[in-house]
Order: structure tokens, then sequence, then C-alpha cells
């Protein structure tokens, strides 16, 4: 267990796309309480890549039940392994964050339904749909899989991106 630093763009591990996890072992199950560390320190913010701790392998944390946006609609706390989007539909823009942008945010278009399928902690295949900020959330989680920021997202980084207020 423990709470890891946050990588910073533009750091190029951001940019890396991540390798498949192949094993559910001691190293993943530690990695994957490390992710969840990481976001419950973080004010439990609503998710965490395993890139943006360092670790270029596909999971994700995904937690928006403590968020005013997401509260009503969501499946709490998902870990999810080799995660895979089959099928979306629909359109949201939201204003989105990350802590690895942490002085900017930015308007992005996404699915507004997903279907989504991934390993859990202990192996098992899931499949969930999510819609709204949980869909969101995990469709921004899913790009730093692929090395993709939210900034790669905006239709205009002179119009749709704002620096946080300090
Ligand atoms: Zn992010």
């Amino acid at each position: 267990m423990a709470v890891r630093e946050i990588l910073l763009y533009p750091d190029p591990l951001l940019k890396t796309a991540c390798e498949p996890i192949d094993s559910l072992d001691d190293a993943t199950d530690a990695l994957l309480q490390d992710l969840i560390d990481t976001m419950v320190d973080a004010g439990h913010s609503v998710g965490v890549a395993a890139p943006q701790i360092g670790a270029l392998r596909r999971a994700v944390v995904v937690d928006v039940s403590k968020s005013k946006l997401g509260r009503d609609n969501n499946h709490g706390l998902l870990v999810m392994v080799n995660p895979e989007i089959l099928e979306s539909e629909g359109e949201k823009t939201m204003r989105e964050g990350c802590m690895s942008v942490p002085e900017y945010t930015g308007n992005v278009v996404r699915a507004e339904k997903i279907v989504v399928q991934f390993l859990d902690r202990q192996g098992c295949d899931q499949v969930i749909c999510a819609s709204g900020f949980e869909a969101v959330a995990i469709q921004h989680e899913l790009d730093h899989l692929d090395g993709l920021l939210f900034l790669d997202r905006v239709s205009n980084l002179k119009t749709d991106v704002f620096r946080r207020k300090g």
C-alpha cells in the first residue's frame, strides 16, 4: 500500500501506450492498491490510471461516488484491468481536469453512454454499462492507457482550455 507520486505533463511516460496485464499476480495487485491509495489521497479524485504513477500497464481505478456530479449514478469503486469499450452512444461535453495537468481544465466531447469490459481485481470478466459523469471519467482514464490526455481531445486549444484560478 502506497500513495505514489503523480507524473505531470509533459512527462513522456504520459504519452506512451501501455501494455496489457497478463497475470493478476502479487505485483499487479500491489499496483492496483497503489492506484486506489493514490486516488483516495488526492482528495478522492475520481480516477487514476497506471501510467500516471509511472506504470505502463493497462489498469485504471475510477470512483465517482464521492463526487457531486457522479454520486447519483455510479458503480462505486471500479478496478479495471485491460479495459475495453465495446459500445458507445450519444455525446456529452464536460469540463475535464486531470491530476497530471493540474493547472488547466478543458471542454471535451465524449460518449454519453458506454459498455465497457474489463477484468476486476479478482481476475473475473466484467461488463458494465456506464452513463453520464461516470462514463466520461472512465473514457478519460482509458485514454491515459493509450498515451492520450484531455488536451489531445479538446477541439481548440485556444478556446476550450482554461487556466485554473489559483
Ligand atoms: Zn487524467
